[in-house]
């Protein structure tokens, strides 16, 4: 496989976000498709009649049944998504820069846990790395303590002070407003550039 040339405007950098699967560089979300939401809620019903069955009935090993298949459901469409989402990234961009994040570490936040473990960020990471390989591509990871939220990408000020609940914030070195994920997506792609040596 002959390599790709990255160039800066055809890398593409990936913020992790939570209700959302990512935010990039150009402020795009991947949101699940509508259908992977239905199956979800279907899911969440299923469990919680399951939890009313009686232990030991033959209702309750019917809908056990239910909440099993609705599961394989739920994991099927979201491998799916996850293959037409990287086919797609890896055919548009000749490189991604992505952030090594500690899933585990991030699943014991509490409240950030469901939308961690659900919306397979990991999968999408490993999907990507061998579809870019493939087409001669690369996928760049990012050192995990790498300050890409608290980095203003106007003037490189590390706001020290930034929260996790500071959805957009004011830079207070040059005044710039940043929206938290794409300024952190840019900062990713641009670290991406400077470790593929594209200047
Ligand atoms: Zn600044």
């Amino acid at each position: 496989m002959k390599p790709v040339e990255p160039t800066s405007e055809t890398v593409l950098g990936l913020d992790y976000s939570s209700p959302s699967l990512f935010v990039d560089n150009h402020g795009n979300t991947a949101n699940h498709p509508k259908f992977y939401r239905q199956t979800e809620t279907q899911l969440a019903k299923a469990q919680r009649k399951l939890s009313h069955r009686k232990k030991g009935g033959k209702n309750r090993e019917k809908q056990r049944l239910k909440v099993s298949k609705l599961h394989e459901k739920v994991a099927n469409q979201r491998k799916d998504f996850l293959h037409k989402l990287s086919r797609q990234i890896t055919n548009a961009y000749t490189a991604v820069a992505i952030e090594d994040l500690n899933m585990r570490g991030m699943a014991q936040g509490l409240y950030l846990a469901k939308s961690t473990n659900d919306n397979g960020y990991g999968m999408l990471k490993t999907f990507l790395a061998y579809k870019l390989a493939e087409q001669g591509k690369q996928l760049v990871v990012i050192d995990k303590w790498f300050p890409s939220s608290k980095r203003c990408r106007f003037c490189q000020h590390e706001n020290k002070k930034l929260t996790l609940g500071d959805r957009v914030w004011v830079c207070p070195r040059c005044g710039a407003e940043l929206d938290r994920d794409e300024n952190a997506a840019i900062n990713i792609k641009n670290e991406g550039c400077r470790m593929l040596v594209i200047i």
